[in-house]
């Protein structure tokens, strides 16, 4: 029998379109998984990688099979891997997310016990695609998951499509809110960003009932469901377009001289600068939006005189993964996820998605491989 071949979405040369590659459909060694994408979405981050601006953070090698937020159905369990990381039981047909692997033997994984920021970590996506297994990130028709990658079972309370935005976006503000400590009723809490970071962070808190949850961002559909999920305010960087404008703004609302919490979710240039600026003092302000680009100029004497919490907050490993997914399905009647997720689009059009993303016509693009046209 012939092997089984299958197309993916490779990034050959940055700036340039997506090329549609048929490779070899893997088998699974032992503690490895093989999967059909069930859903895949555009992350932010995907853009940042298409462009070349994750530099140097980063090393790319390419080609890549481009995307890392994805939900898929298991074809093939290798010997050992009957077991999802939470000893759940996985058997065909099941769905699964699965984390970035980490080494498990450095001191940030061992000791700090933080896998997360472990720094030999090997990333979904951002994996040469030549060699086999290839099935190394999202946008695929299938994915392959390394015996040293850990996964969880998909509750069927949770739709592909919103497991895959959650298995990014959601499981990364899951940390990024809890590094600002325990917000309450107390405080005011600006989220700095519109975009999926943004919108989900917003969900998050509202569910924690602070004073007052004030979004910042733009365009205006973004912040009408930032409403919908729960904000008590939002600020447009359309009609406030400067960072005085919009701190004047945030304070009249938040009195005491600012926000108590800021979450900055943006990654735009001058966003914590302008972050550092508007929180009162004692102010927590967490960092998760920004992954790139050059070094910025803040306030320093700002941070020492209020007495100002600066944190980072980066990616999320598989216990993010579980909180992100119960989070969906216990508050799927709460908020409706859908409002976040954009159009379909098969694998010969992941170029029009992230330009679609790029261009913020869709605030999260959904990959559907079924709908892929080959030689298209
Ligand atoms: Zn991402
Ligand atoms: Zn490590």
């Amino acid at each position: 029998m012939a092997p089984l071949t299958a197309v993916a979405a490779v990034l050959e040369r940055f700036n340039e379109p997506l090329t549609l590659m048929e490779f070899e459909v893997p088998r699974a060694e032992p503690g490895a998984l093989v999967v059909k994408i069930d859903a895949a979405t555009v992350c932010g981050s995907d853009l940042h990688i298409w462009a070349n601006h994750l530099g140097p953070t980063y090393t790319l090698p390419l080609p890549l099979v481009l995307g890392h937020e994805m939900v898929g159905e298991i074809v093939e369990l290798g010997s050992g891997a009957d077991l999802d990381s939470l000893g759940n039981s996985l058997r065909v047909g099941d769905r699964v997310v699965w984390a970035n692997e980490a080494c498990g033997h450095c001191y940030v994984c061992t000791i700090e016990r933080e896998p997360r920021l472990c720094p030999a970590r090997k990333f979904v996506g951002l994996t040469n695609a030549e060699r086999p297994p290839h099935f190394v990130g999202a946008f695929a028709e299938y994915g392959y998951v390394f015996p040293g990658q850990q996964r969880l079972r998909v509750d069927e309370a949770v739709l592909s499509e919103w497991a895959s935005a959650g298995s990014c976006a959601l499981r990364t503000v899951i940390n990024t809110v809890a590094a600002a400590g325990g917000i309450d009723f107390l405080d005011s809490v600006v989220i700095q960003g519109a975009g999926p970071l943004g919108l989900f962070s917003a969900a998050i808190v509202s569910t924690l009932n602070p004073k007052h949850l004030i979004v910042v961002g733009a365009p205006d559909d973004r912040l009408r469901v930032a409403e919908a999920w729960g904000a008590t305010h939002t600020i447009s960087i359309a009609e406030y377009p400067t960072a005085e404008a919009r701190r004047d703004a945030i304070a009249a609302i938040t009195g005491r001289g600012g926000p108590s919490v800021a979450l900055e979710v943006s990654g735009a240039p001058g966003a914590v600068a302008e972050g550092v600026a508007m929180l009162r003092a004692n102010g927590r302000y967490v960092l998760s939006g920004t992954l790139g680009g050059g070094p910025q100029p803040i306030d320093m004497s700002r941070v020492t005189t209020r007495g100002l919490h600066l944190t980072g907050s980066m990616s999320g490993d598989i216990d993010s993964y579980f909180k992100a997914m119960e989070f969906l399905g216990k508050f799927r009647d709460r908020f409706d996820w859908g409002l976040m997720l954009g159009n379909r689009y098969g694998l010969h059009q992941v170029t029009e998605a992230l330009e679609s993303m790029g261009s913020m016509r869709e605030i999260k693009p959904v990959l559907d491989p079924r709908l892929t046209v080959r030689n298209a």
